[in-house]
């Protein structure tokens, strides 16, 4: 029995809106607005919402629909995606990616990753553009924005979209300009856990080509500028007014959210020095963390993982199977070890809570935790 599982009371992966009075109540208020004026579905929140976010993004529009899958859906339907097609994702991310494209018909191309960025480069995603390929989607991998404008030279030059998945990147910079509005279209999941979190599912797509940004609007309604008039065949893809209401509380503090995530993440890097852990890199020049989550390396994972869960401390994989190597991808049929570096980080890697609620005792408590992991001795 480890002497330390007595410290404190667990510190749990994540800790949501019900951890701030002040802000629950807020968020409670705004959801009663909208329920006494009966106002659920699109309508003043969503336009307002839509309106925030595309200027907080630096975006010309932004289209709030009901989750990050979808988001990631409608831009490629809005691209005109579909059978026939192949599009280059990340194995190393969360299935969603692929999925999007999957549910338009089109073909996921899995591309491997940067070991020490765990997100993909022109590098890793050149060989995989054929004939066939119609766009690419990297993903700011746990809030690390993508080496962007060699990857956007390299779409440029196939003549291809570049489709941004970043959802789990919202406020994050490349050479000064907010993710999401660097490729022709940025995709966000407004998903509870993420930076920018709902009371519920949620997502926007952002845009600077007006052209794009109308046919997203109207496929995430059934087609319809004007009720009942159905331009083309769309879907039920809107976001709550409920949803949008409790993201314009919660935009408000997305910044300051943002922040006590990079401190907490350079007070970890500081604190785990010298632990059997390698820690993530830094951002470098022109990039930006939003530390989504705070992945830490350790060849002895598993042994790792035990450890701090029994000094209650809670730890997540994200994610324990590459995409390629799921049963949903079982027919992609690419073959093991094809793919290294998103194999080894799929063996090696284990999430630390991270969340702006995280007190700097806790970050000491995780911390002593990592340190008492001996490699040799298996925990
Ligand atoms: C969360 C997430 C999505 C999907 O968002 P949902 O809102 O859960 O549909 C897509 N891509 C990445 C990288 C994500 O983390």
């Amino acid at each position: 029995m480890s002497t330390f599982a007595v410290d404190g009371a667990p510190v749990p992966l994540m800790r949501m809106d019900h951890d701030d009075e002040a802000l629950f109540r807020e968020l409670m208020g705004a959801v009663e607005q909208v329920a006494r004026r009966s106002a659920f579905t699109l309508g003043a929140e969503v336009d307002a919402f839509e309106r925030e976010w595309a200027a907080f993004c630096g975006a010309a529009d932004a289209i709030g629909v009901s989750s990050g899958t979808e988001a990631l859906v409608l831009a490629l339907r809005a691209l005109e995606i579909g059978p026939g097609d192949e599009v280059v994702v990340p194995a190393n991310s969360f299935i969603a990616t692929a999925e999007a494209v999957s549910l338009v018909g089109a073909t996921p191309r899995f591309a491997d990753v940067d070991p020490a960025t765990a997100t993909v480069t022109a590098a890793t995603v050149a060989p995989l553009i054929g004939a066939r390929t119609r766009a690419i989607v990297p993903v700011h991998l746990y809030g690390r924005t993508v080496e962007l404008d060699p990857l956007l030279e390299l779409a440029r030059g196939a003549g291809i979209a570049l489709v941004e998945d970043a959802a789990q990147a919202h406020g994050a910079r490349y050479r000064g300009q907010r993710v999401g509005a660097l490729g022709t279209l940025g995709c966000f999941s407004f998903y509870p856990a993420k930076n920018l979190g709902a009371w519920g599912d949620g997502g926007a797509v952002v845009t600077d080509d007006p052209a794009l940004a109308e046919r997203v609007r109207l496929l995430r309604a059934h087609g319809e500028a004007v009720r009942y008039e159905h331009r083309i065949v769309g879907t039920t893809a809107r976001l709550d007014a409920i949803q949008a209401a409790v993201l314009r509380v919660k935009l408000r503090r997305l910044e300051q959210a943002n922040a006590r995530r990079r401190e907490i993440a350079r007070q970890f890097d500081a604190a785990l020095a010298g632990a059997a852990v390698v820690p993530p890199p830094p951002p470098s020049d022109g990039h930006d963390h939003v530390y989504h989550q705070y992945v830490v390396r350790c060849e002895q994972r598993d042994a790792l993982r035990a450890q701090l869960a029994a000094h209650g401390v809670a730890t997540g994989l994200h994610y324990p199977t590459p995409i390629h190597r799921t049963g949903a991808y079982r027919d992609a049929a690419v073959a093991e070890g094809s793919l290294p570096a998103t194999e080894a980080l799929a063996r090696t890697i284990c999430s630390l809570p991270m969340f702006p609620g995280l007190s700097d005792s806790e970050i000491a408590r995780i911390a002593d935790a990592v340190h008492a992991f001996d490699p040799q001795g298996g925990g």
